[in-house]
């Protein structure tokens, strides 16, 4: 009989319920039991629809009620140092004051660094270790969840993330320290963990080790061999090594030596390796077959899944396999069932986490009883196959021409930055350090109520338009007050940076309940890109210049890159990436062109996306730099040297691709650099970044509101390294997830701080 196993299910609940209780904990409107209670209904729910759908492996410790790299953290008890004063790790108020940041009186203790997860949107916790890190075992989570399944008559595959890619996605807290260094401790960590996971009943543990798809070096590989021949020689329980997000490559043989009893392989990504990995697995260890797309929507073709299988099979035999999705279900939407607005055709292309069970088990069906018996099941796959390669859905010819007319001189701005800096300053006019900020400005209940009134048809559209105006007007006059140079009008018509894009745009669909976790409590949900992309009307153009006629100061327009709405979408998957991220990005471009007509001479287009587009292994990442530049270029050159182009980037990552964001040509960049204390720029001075740059001075990730002190401490250091004539002052980030009474003080602080740091300058 084939085996199927699950990697890992979405958290936050088919209806976000766990987004709900966060936030009602946080604000003080929830108690700990019942946030505790909600945690425990979802993990309940969560096994039973496992169960149900017939699943033989399912995995527990893949709840959070935060991040699992933050509670692999806790687990071994890597608490940094500043949080000491809160103690007892098992302690909720810990746990969020390292997710969040806390300020409590005198007390104010920032946030752990964020970062993103591998090229996905999801978020995490970056571990900080000492240069001579001890671990000790802290947190039985992971233990408690098991025998939590247990006594529901669930025996569940423990998830634990591997010490190895643990340390490989750490920081070192000091300069001298290398995380990896401290691997023998954290083995002896895991032992113990192991040991009584044992002792709870376990049998089977699923390390994660995403790593092992990246590019190691000869450190890295001897550390994960260590590892596993350690952890291979304590207990009974076996271990599943899970790679995803990628092929072995050059670790294939390093991984299936590994003295463990499963290997997991993702051959969504990377198909190819499986042919390899047959020649030279080892003779009794166990595949699990990564088959259905953990990271994208679409409908599993189950006939060629299954001759992959049956490829496997008959190597390997059938005990030797497990059917699994290519990485954990957490990257997909809950249950596709719940959406009822999307038409039938759209619908039949579509599988979303539960369906994704389904498939799983009705290709176990097949491998174990014929495709009769699931004969429903494999045509309605065949079916969606066939209508999305035929739908005139997918083929917009006119676009098509478009494109194919897309010459050199539309990547290009007329003149270099040097030109177009005068250009602008005579334009525009600005102080020295101007200050902006990213775009959004918070999004009340009462603004959400109105677009749900819209939506559900009780509030007319033009109603709507009324109260977003009244809304755009009060926030340019708060602007105008507390002194800032560049404006925004604050982005309250929309929901989600993309998910407004995806709505005005042809060719990409959306959801109702498609929501996929970013980080804590947010979520987002991604259009589902499944055809030609074109853009109808202007998007953004009635917006922005309502915003203009009411200020004299210059309004920035504000839209998504094309990287980004692609990286943030669920992608066709029948035609190359870099295609389908053209035909957004000529979509974008005549929204530039229709700011500027309407006299926006300030443009920002966001790519908080362009990092997390990089391929994972270095040979595959020129190409993707290669288009993913050209089509910024495409989207934004359009225009006279006189307009100014923005674009923001939300991380602090840069050193590999410092070269490529200076090819995009922007005229200003604003990153994310207060929780790394403006250590990013240091990669902006050694390359000679030749634009303008604003480095976030306000962590806006978290709640606590930065003292005027504070950041004039990060412009002094900005200054010391990005001329001051090219220095902008803005927030991280938007301000969307925020609370006006966080903004306001805080903007007001950020606004001062940049005039004392201009008045200092004068003297
Ligand atoms: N303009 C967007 C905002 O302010 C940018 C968001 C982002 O970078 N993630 O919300
Ligand atoms: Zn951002």
């Amino acid at each position: 009989m084939a085996v199927t196993a699950n990697l890992g299910y979405p958290r936050l609940g088919a209806k976000r319920e766990l987004k709900w209780a966060l936030e009602g904990y946080w604000s003080g409107k929830l108690g700990a039991v019942d946030l505790l209670k909600t945690g425990k209904e979802l993990r309940l729910a969560h096994w039973r629809v496992q169960q149900e759908a017939g699943i033989d492996i399912i995995p527990s410790n893949d709840f959070s009620f935060y991040d699992q790299v933050l509670d692999t953290t806790c687990m071994v008890g890597a608490i940094p140092q500043r949080y000491s004063c809160l103690e007892n790790p098992a302690d909720l108020d810990l746990y969020f004051a390292m997710a969040r940041g806390t300020q409590q009186g005198s007390l104010n203790l920032p946030a752990m660094e964020m970062t993103k997860w591998f090229d996905t949107n999801y978020h995490y916790l970056v571990p900080e270790i000492e240069k001579d890190q001890v671990f000790r075992f802290a947190s039985a989570k992971v233990i408690d969840e098991f025998v939590e399944a247990k006594g529901l008559g669930i025996h569940t595959r423990p998830i634990l993330l591997g010490p190895v890619s643990y340390l490989l996605l750490s920081k070192s807290s000091s300069p001298e320290g290398v995380p990896l260094d401290t691997l023998p401790s954290l083995i002896s960590v895991y032992t113990e963990i192991l040991q009584r996971l044992s002792a709870a009943g376990a049998d089977w543990v699923q390390m994660d080790e995403p790593c092992l798809v990246l590019d190691p070096d000869e450190n890295t590989r001897a550390a994960y061999s260590y590892a596993y021949s350690q952890l291979s020689q304590v207990t009974d329980v076996r271990l599943m090594v899970a790679t995803y997000f990628g092929g072995l490559g050059e670790n294939l043989s390093l991984a299936v030596h590994l003295p463990v009893a499963g290997l997991h392989i993702d051959l969504v990504r990377a198909p190819q390796q499986l042919e390899n990995i047959l020649t030279v697995l080892p003779a009794e260890k166990i595949l699990s077959l990564g088959v259905v797309d953990g990271r994208n929507v679409w409908r599993n073709d189950l006939d060629a899944t299954l001759a992959q299988i049956q490829q496997t099979v008959s190597a390997l035999g059938m005990d030797r396999i497990q059917l699994a999705p290519s990485c954990s279900l957490m990257f997909s939407p809950h249950d596709l069932d719940l959406e009822t607005e999307l038409d039938a055709e759209l619908h039949s292309w579509l599988a979303f986490a539960r369906q994704k069970l389904d498939e799983l088990a009705a290709l176990k069906q097949a491998v174990d009883d014929g495709i009769e018996i699931v004969a429903e099941a494999f045509s309605a796959s065949r079916e969606a196959a066939k209508s999305r390669r035929e739908s005139p859905r997918t083929h917009n010819l006119q676009v098509r021409k478009q494109l194919d007319a897309v010459d050199q001189s539309m990547l290009r701005r007329e003149n270099e930055y040097k030109v177009r800096k005068s250009a602008q300053a005579e334009k525009l006019s600005l102080p020295l350090l101007p200050t902006t900020t990213i775009g959004s400005f918070p999004q009340t209940p009462e603004i959400r109520a109105h677009r749900s009134a819209k939506n559900k048809g009780s509030l007319p559209q033009d109603e709507y338009d009324v109260l977003m105006k009244m809304e755009i007007a009060r926030t340019i006059r708060l602007q105008e007050d507390m002194g800032l140079d560049v404006l925004v009008h604050g982005e309250f018509e929309r929901t989600d940076m993309v998910e407004y894009f995806g709505e005005r745009l042809t060719g990409i669909a959306f959801t109702q309940h498609g929501w996929v976790q970013s980080y804590g409590s947010r979520g987002v949900r991604p259009p589902i890109i499944f055809g030609d992309v074109a853009r109808p009307v202007p998007m953004t153009v009635e917006w922005s210049a309502y915003a203009q006629s009411l200020t004299s100061k210059p309004i920035k327009g504000m839209l998504t890159g094309p990287v980004t709405i692609l990286e943030w979408s669920f992608v066709r998957d029948d035609q190359p990436r870099a295609l389908t991220c053209r035909q957004i990005a000529l979509a974008i471009r005549e929204e530039t062109l229709d700011l500027e007509r309407a006299g926006i001479h300030i443009i920002q287009i966001d790519e908080p996306a362009f990092r997390e587009g990089l391929p994972l292994r270095r040979t595959e990442q020129e190409a993707y730099l290669q288009w993913a530049i050209e089509c910024f270029r495409l989207a934004s050159s359009g225009v006279r040297d006189e307009t100014q182009i923005h674009t923001h980037m939300c991380y602090a990552e840069f050193n590999d691709i410092i070269k490529a964001i200076g090819q995009m040509d922007a005229d200003v960049i604003s990153v994310e650099a207060s929780r790394s204390k403006m250590e990013l720029l240091d990669t902006f001075e050694q390359y000679k970044y030749p634009g303008d740059i604003g480095p976030g001075i306000y962590d806006i990730h978290s709640p606590n509101i930065p003292s005027q002190a504070e950041m004039e401490i990060l412009i002094a250091k900005a200054a010391q390294v990005v001329p001051i004539e090219r220095l902008w002052i803005n927030p991280d980030c938007g301000l969307k997830t925020r609370q006006w009474d966080e903004v306001i003080p805080a903007l007001k602080n950020m606004v001062n701080a940049a005039q004392t740091f201009r008045q200092q300058q004068d003297v």
